[in-house]
């Protein structure tokens, strides 16, 4: 998935595009669609990429994208969603339960059901919402904790003037006289190899089998409206990034009184400035000053979840030294029971101001340990230059 479809909007973003898919505008015409997609067939087909499973991967979303815009009808759907909420990871794989169907709705659930398989579908029948997948950002500290985060989830609704008949309120939808309320028809053509009877959508009702007389001004006879709805979910401790949560019963409304879709929450943990995480583990800088890395100390040190901590720097602790923290990284999610560890590495502090007494004290200990320092007269520097003079 490339990185300019992942949007982040206020800690949510969407799904791919089925118009970046083909980078194609919004308000592209059919013909500026199709040319789109004959360039990207052509860059993308099987036969010029062999053995390239990137390619093979785009060249089955271009299609799926195609099947889509390049119907008038399907476009116009798709254009009323606004975005391409729902569909799960992939939602291309498929058309099934999961795949495209579901990123239409159930309400449209019979125009990819009738036109693949050819199965009837009652179209009165309660038929559950689509499902929605959405980015959310959390901080390490949320991941470690676990957190309730308040959502705007803008979805489809049951529009509470006609009560998601589509209908003005007073009247009533009627059966289709062209399908006869059965939401699909039947066509026979006769070819060389034989009768085939194809089964489409009815164009009049659209696989509603009913038809509004008088519209709903609330919805425009959808039946529906799109409503931003709040929803409070619990980010349980231990996500990480690419983790997805169901929170069961809030994606779109289902259609004839159907249960609503799922809503998925797909986890990105951000960075933290001082602690870094890998899986179960937090990896972070100890800084120790000489003294301290020489005769070792007890320190206190900031842990991600359980405040200051202390523990015993060991005499002659070197710069690099990883020091191990048992139990203070982050919790798991899944797997064993209990928390990883964090891991401390060793920075040893260089002074760049010093007291005159300090200053003493250090020479004194080069002295001592007959090291040459400084870099005046005295230094090892101004010797060398005094040869080269
Ligand atoms: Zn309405
Ligand atoms: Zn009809």
């Amino acid at each position: 998935m490339n990185k300019q479809a992942n949007k982040w909007t206020d800690g949510v973003f969407q799904l791919e595009d089925l118009y970046q898919i083909l980078g194609a505008a919004r308000g592209a015409s059919q013909d500026e669609i199709k040319k789109a997609y004959r360039r990207l067939v052509r860059q993308y087909h099987p036969d010029t990429n062999k053995d390239n499973p990137e390619a093979e991967e785009k060249f089955k979303k271009i299609n799926a994208a195609y099947s889509v815009l390049s119907d008038p009808e399907k476009r116009a759907r798709y254009d009323q969603f606004g975005t391409a909420d729902g569909g799960g990871n992939n939602p291309f794989e498929g058309f099934g339960s999961g795949g495209l169907g579901d990123l239409f709705g159930g309400l449209f659930e019979q125009v990819f059901g009738g036109g693949m398989g050819g199965r009837r579908v009652d179209p009165s029948a309660p038929r559950r919402g689509a499902d929605l997948e959405m980015g959310i950002r959390v901080t390490l500290l949320e991941a470690a904790n676990g957190a309730a985060h308040n959502l705007e989830i803008p979805r489809w609704d049951d529009c509470s003037t006609c009560h998601g008949t589509g209908a003005k309120p007073g009247t009533s939808p009627k059966t289709c006289e062209t399908c006869g309320g059965r939401g699909q028809v039947e066509s026979a053509q006769r070819t060389p190899f034989g009768q085939f009877v194809s089964v489409n959508t009815c164009p009049r009702c659209q696989g509603r089998g009913k038809v509004i007389q008088e519209r709903c001004e609330e919805c425009g006879g959808r039946g529906q409206v799109r409503k931003t709805h709040q929803v409070e979910v619990k980010v349980p401790a231990g996500v990480e990034t690419g983790t997805r949560l169901r929170v069961t019963g809030e994606g779109e409304g289902g259609v004839n009184g159907g249960p609503r879709g799922d809503l998925f929450l797909v986890i990105e943990v951000q960075r933290h400035k001082d602690f870094e995480r890998k899986e179960g583990d937090l990896h972070s800088r100890l800084v120790l000053t000489y003294p301290q890395a020489v005769l070792g100390a007890s320190v206190e040190v900031p842990t991600l979840i359980d405040g200051q901590e202390k523990i015993d720097v060991a005499p002659g602790t070197a710069q690099g030294r990883i020091l191990k923290v048992q139990g203070k990284g982050m919790p798991r999610l899944r797997g064993p029971r209990g928390r990883g560890d964090l891991y401390l590495h060793v920075f040893i502090d260089v002074p760049t101001k010093l007291t005159d007494k300090q200053k003493e004290l250090v020479t004194a200990l080069a002295k001592e340990m007959k090291v040459p320092v400084g870099t005046g007269e005295e230094g090892i520097f101004g010797k060398f230059k005094k040869l080269f003079d």
